[in-house]
């Protein structure tokens, strides 16, 4: 599926999810299916909860009992492949790289859209701008939580 349309299916989605209960906290989801020499993701974890080794093919591993839900790993990852998720009051907030302008505004609502690029809620909240030394932003939404695994990014303003 993911060869045909280059989206990722839901199975395979949550396959790169804790469980619901894990994610009381902040946990990073790695979204890289391929086997690609890469592991900027692995060097730049602070907490050693990315696991690529010797062979720099590898698909990353996370050990989630490590992660912290820093986000240094989605800033550092060149493929945009890493966010952070974490379920709270029945919200799902997202920790998203995010590398085009206009950068969102804190209390704006953004328009969410799923790995197809189809809108999936219009009322998505922009939590915090952290804007980096690099052209990488990490920004902080949050959508209802039944968009949890069909969140990937956002799109242009209401
Ligand atoms: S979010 Fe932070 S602690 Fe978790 S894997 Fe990424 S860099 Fe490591
Ligand atoms: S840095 Fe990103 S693209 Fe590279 S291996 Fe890690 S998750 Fe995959």
């Amino acid at each position: 599926m993911i060869e045909k349309t280059g989206a990722a299916t839901i199975e395979l989605v949550k396959s790169k999810f804790p469980a619901k209960d894990v994610l009381v906290r902040p946990k990073a989801i790695i979204e890289c299916y391929k086997e690609i020499p890469c592991n900027p993701c692995e060097t730049s974890c602070p907490f050693d909860a990315i696991y690529i080794g010797s062979d720099i093919n590898q698909i990353p591993r996370i050990d989630f009992n490590k992660c912290t839900g820093c986000g240094i790993c989605a800033q550092a990852c060149p493929g945009l492949a890493i966010m952070v998720a974490m379920i709270k009051d029945g919200k799902a907030y997202f920790k998203i790289p995010y590398e085009l302008l206009p950068l969102p505004v804190v209390g704006e609502k953004w328009s969410a859209a799923n790995r197809y690029g189809d809108v999936l809620d219009k009322h998505c909240m922009i939590e915090n701008v952290k804007k980096t030394k690099d052209r990488t932003t990490i920004v902080t939404v949050s959508i209802e939580q039944p968009f949890l695994y069909e969140f990937a990014t956002i799109r242009s303003k209401l």
